[in-house]
């Protein structure tokens, strides 16, 4: 695939629970830097859960929810459609979406780009790109777990309003963390998993696929698999209407 560094061009074969906003008149704490200091992550979860697009944007600007606040230049919210299909994502923000703060930006994002361009997808054009933690790990480590359970009530509720097809989960770090338990990638890949009720796949994280050639043929198998599911999700949505 030229898109991803491979020859000959891959081709395609053939073929929640939602909870009601609040009223206008009602009003949330702005930032969770209000809400931290006196909620326990399952109050947070609930005031997270009921908030809009705006409130969830300004939440996330704001939030000292864990250290990773202190080390971040910008919060790296997610970015796309709002009303995708497709949900990828990531670990976390690195050096250049930290600065930029949107996701997927390096490197890494350029190739997540051909391999949305290899499944005739666009960054921002039914597809919706997140991460596991909306702030950097420092060093660009791994996400301790405090971190990531104090970032989901927000990845999650980015999932009800988007309500995607299908989420794409990039990387051993975003599956582990979204499907809740420990497994090998290899063990994910090719099976139809799920987050919450919407179906998962799992496929490499392109930073890893720049430093592994061999992996690039795997992913495409995995891309593959994606589009085959998505067409077969919305076969069955079609029958049913
Ligand atoms: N790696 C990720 O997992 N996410 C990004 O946004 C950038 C690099």
């Amino acid at each position: 695939m030229k898109e991803l560094g491979l020859a000959p061009r891959w081709r395609l074969r053939a073929k929640s629970k939602e909870v009601d906003p609040l009223p206008p008149t009602q009003t949330v704490a702005n930032t969770t830097a209000e809400m931290a200091p006196a909620l326990s992550l399952d109050e947070r979860t609930t005031q997270i859960m009921r908030m809009d697009w705006p409130q969830l944007k300004e939440s996330v600007a704001g939030c000292v929810a864990c250290p990773l606040h202190q080390g971040r230049n910008k919060t790296v919210f997610g970015v796309g459609d709002e009303h995708a299909s497709w949900l990828f994502v990531g670990e976390g923000p690195g050096a250049e979406e930290d600065l930029k703060g949107e996701p997927f930006v390096g490197q890494a994002g350029k190739l997540l780009d051909n391999m949305l361009a290899a499944i005739k997808l666009k960054r921002g054009k039914d597809v919706y790109i997140a991460n596991i933690v909306k702030c950097r790990p420092p060093g660009n480590r791994t996400p301790e777990s405090l971190e990531a359970a104090q970032c989901e009530p927000y990845l999650h509720r980015q999932i009800e309003l988007i309500k995607p097809k299908l989420i794409v989960a990039l990387g051993k770090v975003a599956a582990v963390n979204l499907l809740q338990r420990e497994a090998s990638i290899a063990s994910l890949r090719g099976k139809v998993h799920e987050y919450r009720g919407t179906p998962l796949i799992v496929t490499y994280h392109p930073a890893y696929l720049l430093r592994n050639l061999p992996g690039k043929a795997e992913a495409w198998v995995d891309l593959c698999f994606a589009v085959d599911t998505m067409q077969g999700l919305k076969n069955t949505l079609a029958a049913a209407t």
